[in-house]
């Protein structure tokens, strides 16, 4: 593993120890990727601080990536391939368990075929390049199209919206903070988030009210109070999982003014479908659904189109529901009517680092058609529900799941139900964990893998360079050698694919060429002439893109490479005809479908609506173990006093919350903040982390609040939950 050069910048006005040295990279917890300056001794991280000379990002970081080493030196780390004996585990080496893994998987295919062999990608997963692209390798050398990942829980609407209105999955267009004058925001605070989600701008929430102390209005479409909604010149009390109807009520009064940008809707396809929809749909009606009254939802249009210039942005707060799906792609085509994609103060799209980059990550993933075996979900980013993996483990038929392997998530807690996903990983013939962590989801485990730290291993995030807001290129280095010589994940599924004899990445040659630079690096004691992930990205960069190698090689803070445009979207989409799809028909299909339900009623058992807040040092479940917090806010359950006063609850009292398929107990924080009929929650908790080597009594903080989602009320068409917007009731316990 290549380790990055010594700087010696004196960000840090703290004398070095003697052995210790600075080292740069970025963060990987989040798509902020900030860059960081590592004090360490090689052997240990000292202290993690800000890279004040990275030519991205914000020069400064969150309390996660601050704190980021105390994962990477945690004492119940998995350092060494674990093999599961009775009901405990025994340390082996990785020959062993590549040998032994290797021999079990094949008489799995050879008895149930590839499908039998899935894979589940989890949010560090996701953010790990190398991992995922090498566990792709694994699965296509094997024949599966068998994968579940994180994606099916909240980014799912991106995805499909990107290859519906633009041509490719992976279209990122990104808020152009500095120049809007009309922020519409919904289901996202900024405030927390920084705004990273996938469209990356650092520093952004600093700018946006900086922007708004410059006269930009800003309004957020919220349920509940956030610091976002607190500096909002709107706040908006949306009902959960409606956000749908106040945007095609938006969109209606939009075309019924005459306020659209007329050039841009007719350069794009299928406005005329967008149109009638909006038309034929009644503001009253959409104004009940949404409970945003009549002249807020005209208020709204009136202040988003006459706007100099705009952003509307949707995110985890509306994509993870039931209609996250219309949501996301109504912001998109609220944009595009107003004349605000690819425009100055709109949403724009950095081109990236090659020709065109939309071309070349199609041409990098292929598109297949495929569809799920249970439910007839279509793939989207190469993946199926993870609301539908308990029955395809537990289905009988071909393609019914008889091993997983679990490449750094938490399924159980990450998802819905988790109850019904951990009896039916119990049930597996063969459940490989690959974590730095025994958690949760991992508890049934035959095997648990060693998992590479951010810190410990290399990343070239910028293949995705349409992420970031303006043209920059990093080689995120590792700044530490693995803990106890533990392998990244890519090199587990490389030998794996070789142990198996299966062609890696579906090319039978590259298992040849793999072998013998391996016998090359024994011979020069070079370990960077082993086939590994700098062999693609050079390639990449050196056949597809105007940048050289070297300079990102030399560069551990990064660099931009260009200026910060706009107008190069267009010529880029990926759409048969050339032109964005205003309305696609899968999309239109499903809002005739709502258009025609009833209106939202209260549910007489399970009154309440159950959402979530982002905290600033959570993210998801995999920092639980590591970063401090003043309070664990996983043990509370935010209610409004008029609510707590009917059910008889008081400040912290223990209360017990129930849904259609689980119930959880945690304490009364009773609050305004969330208003009557809402109740608020945090996800990421309540997932337990065992101590394989040692043993002893698991540690859990706060409950998981997923469990209460059923994973049988999905979104049509990408098969996220319901996380925002389950029905629930509340009751002391
Ligand atoms: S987790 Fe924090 S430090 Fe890491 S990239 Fe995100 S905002 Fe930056």
């Amino acid at each position: 593993m290549n380790i990055s050069t010594d700087i010696s910048a004196a960000s840090d006005s703290r004398e070095l120890k003697p052995g210790q040295t600075r080292r740069k990279t970025f963060c990987r917890i989040c798509t902020a990727f900030c860059g960081l300056e590592v004090i360490t001794d090689g052997k240990q991280i000292d202290r993690i601080l800000p890279d004040k000379d990275n030519t991205w990002n914000w020069r400064d970081f969150c309390l996660k990536g601050g704190s980021a080493h105390k994962v990477r030196d945690h004492a119940k780390r998995i350092t060494r391939p674990m093999k599961r004996v009775g009901d405990r585990y025994v340390e082996v080496s990785y020959e062993q368990a590549i040998k032994e893994i290797a021999a079990h998987l094949n008489a799995i295919r050879a008895r149930h075929g590839a499908n039998a062999i899935a894979t589940y990608n989890g949010n560090p997963g996701q953010s790990n390049g190398t991992g995922t692209a090498f566990m792709g390798g694994f699965l296509a050398g094997l024949g599966s199209t068998n994968n579940y990942h994180v994606g099916s829980v909240d980014q799912n609407s991106f995805n499909l919206n990107g290859e519906q209105m633009y041509g490719c999955e992976m279209t990122i267009l990104v808020p152009d903070v500095d120049h809007a004058k009309c922020f519409l925001f919904l289901g996202l605070n900024p405030a927390v988030s920084y705004m990273g989600w996938l469209d990356t701008v650092a520093d952004g929430w600093n700018r946006i009210l900086a922007a708004q102390a410059n006269g930009a209005d800003l309004i957020v479409v919220d349920p509940r109070e956030t610091p976002t909604t607190r500096k909002a010149n709107t706040h908006v009390k949306i009902r959960p999982n409606e956000d749908w109807a106040l945007l095609l009520g938006i969109i209606k009064v939009i075309f019924a003014r005459g306020w659209e940008n007329k050039e841009d809707c007719a350069a794009a396809s299928n406005i005329d479908v967008l149109k009638k929809l909006a038309a034929d749909a009644d503001l009253e009606n959409l104004a009940n659904r949404c409970n945003v009254p009549v002249v807020q939802i005209e208020d709204i249009a009136r202040r988003f189109a006459t706007a100099p210039t705009g952003v509307c942005v949707a995110r985890t707060g509306v994509s993870q529901s039931r209609n996250g799906m219309l949501g996301e792609w109504l912001s998109h085509a609220l944009n595009l009517i107003c004349g605000r994609t690819d425009r100055k103060g709109g949403r724009f799209y950095n081109p990236g680092i090659f020709k065109n980059t939309m071309k070349t990550l199609n041409s990098m993933a292929p598109k297949i058609e495929r569809r799920s075996r249970i439910g007839n979900y279509r793939a989207i980013y190469g993946g199926y529900p993870l609301a539908t993996l308990p029955d395809e483990i537990t289905t009988p038929g071909e393609g019914q799941v008889r091993a997983l392997i679990i490449h750094c998530g938490n399924p159980v807690v990450a998802g819905p139900d988790g109850a019904r996903l951990d009896a039916a990983l119990e049930k597996l013939e063969l459940l490989i964990s690959i974590d730095m962590f025994q958690r949760e989801s991992h508890r049934h485990a035959h095997w648990l893998i060693p998992g590479c730290h951010f810190l410990e291993r290399e990343e070239f995030l910028t293949i995705l360079g349409s992420l970031f807001e303006k043209p920059h290129a990093q080689l995120g280095q590792a700044v530490i050698e693995p803990r106890d010589g533990l392998w990244p994940e890519w090199k587990f599924f490389r030998e794996l694919a070789l142990e198996m004899n299966i062609p890696f990445m579906g090319m039978k040659p590259l298992n040849t060429i793999i072998r013998m630079s391996k016998r090359v690096a024994r011979l020069t004691g070079n370990p960077l002439h082993e086939f590994n992930p700098r062999w693609m990205w050079a390639l990449l960069v050196k056949t597809s893109s105007s940048l050289k190698w070297k300079d990102l090689c030399n560069k551990p803070s990064g660099y931009i490479y260009g200026e910060k445009t706009y107008g190069n979207f267009r010529p880029q989409l990926q759409t048969p005809d050339g032109k964005i799809n205003a309305a696609p028909a899968m999309f239109v299909e499903v809002l005739k479908k709502r258009l025609l339900e009833p209106l939202p009623q209260t549910d007489t058992i399970f009154p309440l609506r159950l959402v979530n807040q982002r905290r600033l040092s959570m993210m998801n479940s995999w920092l639980v173990e590591s970063v401090k917090r003043k309070e664990i806010y996983g043990e509370f359950v935010e209610i409004n006093p008029q609510d707590a006063a009917a059910r008889g609850v008081s400040e912290n009292q223990p209360v017990v919350v129930q849904s259609r398929v689980a119930s959880v107990t945690a304490k009364a924080r009773i609050t305004d903040e969330v208003p009557p009929g809402v109740i608020s929650m945090d996800h990421g908790w309540g997932s337990r982390m065992f101590d394989p080597v040692h043993g002893g009594a698991p540690e859990v903080q706060g409950v998981n609040r997923n469990s209460l989602v059923p994973a049988d009320e999905l979104d049509d068409l990408t098969g996220v939950p319901n996380l925002n917007g389950t029905s629930v009731n509340v009751r002391a316990a």
